[in-house]
């Protein structure tokens, strides 16, 4: 333990807290933003012999926050990463026998629990971060209620199984509801150390101008107030960064010696973990900083230093309708619990003041108390798929939810399992649905990786699912779409140097094939395995040699747990031998996942994905290599397998028009090929292919279908009875007899609305 450790509040209440664990099978632990919960309950646990009996897991909602605080625990105790102190996320386990304290995502967790349901390893569980309400921690809460109760039964008549300790983390003071809901389990303060913060409300709301007043709010900050660091609030990172440039212009234009210097500092989770880590070091004497970040910093990271906090009111929020199946991120209105977690972020190490950007009045009547927790407001078909595979015969409209979610929305993930097979029509879990549901990919995926198998096409499949899964492919700027339409899907306009204009012609040759976004990632993906993996192929197409690196990663974490033959997806099938490589999670990372760097060998098992290293290719000169290009049958064989995992995601044009209906039971939406697709073939007529697979459903401006493939009115026929049948009332429960026999073709099929495939290939 470092010095400085030793002087966190929660380090003070050390004896009371092992007291409250020792005597009770849940506590909730409730303490400020950078008490210590996080880094030092774990070691608390540790030290007073917790680690023996089994190992100490702490869960983080987010990929970025289980191997930084993992790297930050190991570093206190001064020990090496991945031996006592150890993490495990999707892709990458980094513990070893000797892994006492494991910190891994909620995701990660839940995967766990299909293989050992008991969890028979941990002794103690911290649920961290709770009050964030992440999707998985919100099912951990409900699985993790019955297995303590479960476990502690057994451990108390005598049984072989050990006592399972759960402690609830939470940053907020939520305490009262999560004790509730684990049985009146005793709630432990740990007193914050806040200084007094003085909050200033704007004349006038802000909100609808909030990034320009934030800089206005900064630039007044550094001219008119003492020495201290200013943190602001900002919703994602093309605003953080629109606004780093702004302030720092502002900063330029300053008269000499009116203001001294403004190092300027973004924050936000998909930034490279080493710059991330740069906040955490504090400005030289006389510099003021200023840290201009997402919500991450308003209760994951703490940033030392900082005085002054500008409040703009507003958050990025994912929201779903189920009935569309359409995704928005949306900037909404903070809840007044996040306005009180932000000022407190100014008077961590001294009296501050936080800035908000609206009037007294908003808060007090138009901010909303608390913010939905996420299971209500996203799709919930992952979650359904585990609850399921479970088999522990759990109802899920019925399931002990912290807070239920919308019966609308469990309706809609039981009928999209329903129509990938996942399930059969009495709601059990089918042997396609356990495998599926053991891939660390979302059931789409899955399903299509599955269907690819079958069709011969695994290799391919594996390299889009892996580019898919890899974000940030694209640099600024140059995704498929701008070279059509520069400046189309955002506002960058980089073409104009003569490397980006050479790895646009690049990148054009490869779009003629007119196919969409999945045929062109597997052509990227050949072209830069053929290339041996150099930064040269990333820099001539445009790409991000970060993303690229890390589809190369996941690829291989794909090929060894999913072996081409099978034999890996059928041991997933419910087996629960203890296979380390293979324990993924599930979790949804959005835009948090960052290059891992999971060791391991390559499998081989595909010769045609042997890195080729060619001889004097020249820049980007690799992509008429003959290494390993996939023919149109085999590219053929991915598109159907796409229409079969993507069935729920279809989409049809409209008759003499280049708009889109999607197809489902419930209701079609409308909706436009967003700009930053790859460009598809049009016909004669100048139209676009009548059925399109699209990878997501998304309202920005309006409603767009982003990574689209063509498909063939042919294969979609093969999948839209299962589409159009849309009877949900006998899937909630299933039967607890097990895993149905039949996984494919076990539903009834109905009548074709279309009167049968002619007339749909025929309509236009
Ligand atoms: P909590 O979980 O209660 O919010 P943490 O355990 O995360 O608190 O943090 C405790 C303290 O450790 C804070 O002062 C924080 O700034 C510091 N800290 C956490 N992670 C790091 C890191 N990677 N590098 C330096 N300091 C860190
Ligand atoms: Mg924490």
């Amino acid at each position: 333990m470092s010095s400085n450790a030793a002087f966190l509040p929660i380090r003070q209440f050390s004896k009371d807290i092992l007291a409250a664990v020792e005597s009770n099978d849940v506590i909730v632990v409730i303490g400020e933003t950078g008490s210590g919960k996080t880094t030092q309950l774990s070691q608390i646990l540790l030290e007073a012999g917790y680690g023996i009996g089994g190992i100490i897991a702490v869960t983080q909602p987010r990929r970025v926050g289980a191997v930084t605080v993992a790297k930050r625990v190991a570093e206190e105790r001064g020990e090496q990463l991945g031996r006592v102190v150890g993490y495990a996320v999707r892709f990458e386990d980094c513990t070893s026998g000797a892994t006492r304290i494991k910190y891994l995502t909620d995701g990660t967790l839940l995967r766990e629990c299909l293989e050992d349901p008991h969890l028979q390893r941990y002794s103690v569980i911290i649920l961290d971060e709770a009050h964030e309400r992440s999707l998985n921690t919100d099912i951990l809460f409900g699985l993790l209620k019955r297995l303590v109760r479960n476990r502690n039964a057994q451990a108390t008549t005598g049984g072989s199984a050990t006592r399972l300790r759960l402690v609830i983390t939470s940053a907020t003071l939520d305490g009262e509801k999560f004790s509730a809901y684990f049985g009146n389990c005793p709630v432990f303060n740990v007193p914050g150390r806040c200084f007094p913060v003085d909050i200033i409300h704007t004349r006038e709301d802000q909100l609808n101008d909030y990034a320009a007043a934030a800089v206005d709010a900064v630039m007044q900050i550094h001219t008119s107030q003492p020495e201290g660091d200013i943190l602001v609030f900002l919703t994602g990172q093309a605003e953080i960064d629109k606004a780093i440039g702004k302030i720092n212009e502002a900063v330029a234009s300053l008269p000499t010696g009116s203001a001294g210097p403004l190092v300027v500092l973004p924050l936000y989770a998909s930034l490279p973990p080493e710059l991330q880590v740069r906040v955490f070091r504090p400005a030289p004497e006389g510099v003021r900083r200023c840290i201009v970040a997402t919500n991450v910093a308003e209760t994951s990271i703490t940033v030392e230093g900082v005085v002054y906090v500008v409040d703009t009111g507003v958050v990025k929020q994912k929201n779903y309708q189920p009935s569309s199946g359409m995704d928005s991120l949306d900037v909404v209105a903070i809840s007044r619990v996040q306005a009180t977690q932000r000022a407190g972020r100014a008077g961590r190490t001294r009296p501050g003041k936080c800035f908000r950007l609206y009037t007294r009045n908003y808060y007090d009547h138009k901010m909303p108390n608390v913010t939905a927790p996420e299971i209500q407001r996203t799709s919930l078909v992952g979650a359904v798929l585990y609850l399921k595979s479970l088999q522990l015969g759990i109802d899920v409209l019925s399931f002990d939810f912290l807070d239920p979610p919308a019966t609308a929305a469990l309706e809609d993930a039981l009928r999209q399992l329903l129509v990938l097979d996942a399930i059969d029509s009495d709601g059990n879990v089918t042997p396609m649905g356990l495998r599926m549901a053991g891939l660390p990919l979302d059931p789409a995926l899955a399903r299509a990786l599955l269907a690819a198998r079958e069709l011969g096409c695994f290799s391919e499949m594996i390299s889009v699912a892996a580019m898919l899964s890899s974000e940030h492919l694209f640099l600024a700027g140059q995704a498929p779409g701008d070279l059509v339409n520069p400046g189309g899907s955002g506002a960058h306009r980089s073409f104009d140097n003569p490397h980006a204009r050479a790895s646009r012609e690049r990148l054009r040759a490869l779009l003629a094939e007119g196919l969409g976004d999945h045929v062109l990632l597997l052509r990227l993906w050949e072209g830069w395995d053929s290339a041996g993996y150099n930064k040269d192929f990333a820099r001539d197409h445009g790409m991000d040699l970060r993303g690229l690196n890390f589809a190369r990663d996941i690829r291989r974490q794909l090929e060894a747990v999913v072996s081409p033959d099978g034999s890996g997806l059928d041991k997933l099938g419910g087996s629960r031998d203890d296979r380390k490589r293979s324990r993924q999670d599930t979790d949804e990372e959005g835009g948090e996942r960052q290059a891992s760097r999971v060791g391991g060998p390559d499998s081989g098992r595909s010769s045609r994905h042997k890195p080729l290293q060619l001889p004097e290719a020249g820049p980007g000169g690799s992509m008429s290599a003959q290494g390993g290009r996939a023919s149109a049958a085999q590219v053929d064989a991915l598109r159907r397998a796409l229409t079969i995992g993507f069935a729920n995601k279809l989409a049809r044009r409209l008759p003499r028009h280049n708009g889109y209906k999607t197809l489902n039971a419930v209701s079609g939406q409308l909706a436009q090929i967003h700009p930053s697709c790859a460009p598809l073939r049009e016909d004669a007529d100048g139209l676009l292919p009548e059925f399109l697979v699209y990878h997501e459903l998304v309202c920005t401006s309006r409603p767009f279908l982003r990574q689209v493939c063509a498909t063939r009115a042919e294969w979609v026929a093969d999948v839209l009875p299962k589409i159009m049948s849309s009877d949900v009332r006998r899937l909630s429960r299933g039967t607890t007899r097990g895993p149905a026999g039949a996984g494919e073709g076990g539903t009834e099929e109905p009548q074709l609305p279309w009167g049968g495939s002619k007339a749909i290939g025929g309509e236009r």
